[in-house]
């Protein structure tokens, strides 16, 4: 039997492209030797794009569809998206015909020589403003600094994984999702492909400033601790400024009230920064408790099947008393 693929796309009032995009993937995934299943996820659009969307699955049954009862925004739908899909392996990809499905055989050749997960890499955007182009590429290099994964540069939520990362992916519970941060989190073996994203086919972006601010702060906070800390680095500029004033103090010989409380308040500005960094350090620690990712991922065991099979043998024992 072909293998199935699912193709996850979170909609977001797309009316003015939704149709062309369906035609065009019902037209690629038609040549394929795969079977496939296109998946889309409403946003809680406020266009017709679900009639749009209603209109097509009336003529395939391959489409499906699953509705928001509002907004939840892009990333929540791409989670939703995965839950409801039965595929050996998922691809994520926009509605609007930016990531070009050209790319799907080759992200599909990639998982056959073995990897879980293969990630879009943009080499070029297209139609895409100069601030958006200068502020993601400005954001993923901050990022790597920050982060505690080692995200892959300019990549997005086009991309396809397997079963298994899917299923470990949907292991993770976190209230503000930030996809591509916990793809890289839940590792395995992880590869990537270029693409040239090209232009909207039609509408305008659904990401205005104010969600993509929000986009970045989650990829932050999820991912680094390091703001947290921030405190701490800055206590040393008034510790240093206290131990200088100090010196001072001391080798002037100039004990007048201004300059002795000078040097107390500089002190105490640095403990309470520091202060501060400390709480910072026990709050990082119960941020990481309260998102709940699991601890590890064991990708495979090996030389286990004695034990395996005593366990099994445990278990049919117990059922039978
Ligand atoms: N989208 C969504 N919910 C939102 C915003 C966007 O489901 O709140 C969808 C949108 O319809 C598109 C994808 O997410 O399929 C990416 O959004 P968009 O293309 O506007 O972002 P851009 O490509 O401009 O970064
Ligand atoms: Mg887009």
């Amino acid at each position: 039997m072909d293998q199935l693929i699912s193709i996850v796309l979170p909609v977001f009032n797309e009316e003015a492209g939704i149709k062309a995009t369906i035609d065009t993937l019902l037209n690629y995934v038609e040549q394929q030797k795969e079977r496939y299943e296109l998946i889309f996820v409403d946003d809680g659009s406020k266009d017709d794009s679900v009639k749009i969307i209603e209109r097509s699955m009336q003529q395939n049954e391959n489409i499906k569809l699953v509705k928001f009862s509002r907004n939840f925004g892009h990333q929540l739908a791409i989670t939703a998206g995965l839950q409801y899909t039965t595929g050996e392996a998922v691809v994520v990809m926009d509605a609007d015909l930016q990531d070009p499905p050209e790319v799907i055989p080759e992200m599909i050749q990639k998982w056959h020589e073995g990897y879980d997960i293969v990630y879009g890499k943009r080499i070029k955007r297209d139609g895409e403003t100069i601030f958006k182009k200068i502020t993601a590429s400005a954001f993923y290099r901050i990022f790597k600094k920050m982060a505690t994964i080692d995200m892959p540069l300019d990549t997005g939520d086009f991309r396809l994984m397997n079963r298994r990362a899917v299923n470990q992916l949907l292991k993770l519970h976190e209230q503000d999702p930030f996809v591509r941060g916990q793809v890289t989190w839940i590792g395995f073996k992880q590869t990537s492909v270029m693409y040239h994203r090209q232009e909207r086919i039609a509408g305008e972006t659904k990401y205005p400033l104010s969600k993509m601010i929000k986009l970045a702060l989650d990829g932050i906070t999820s991912f680094s601790m390091k703001p947290l800390q921030f405190a701490n680095i800055f206590s040393v500029v008034p510790i240093v400024s206290g131990i200088f004033s100090l010196g001072y103090l001391l080798i002037s010989r100039n004990y007048s009230l201004s300059s002795i409380g000078i040097t107390i308040l500089l002190f105490t500005l640095g403990l309470l920064l520091l202060s501060v960094g400390i709480l910072g350090s026990y709050l990082g620690r119960v941020l990481e408790q309260v998102n709940d990712r699991p601890r590890f991922i064991v990708s495979e065991t090996e030389g286990f099947q004695e034990r395996n099979k005593g366990i099994r043998h445990l278990h049919a024992k117990q059922s039978h008393s």
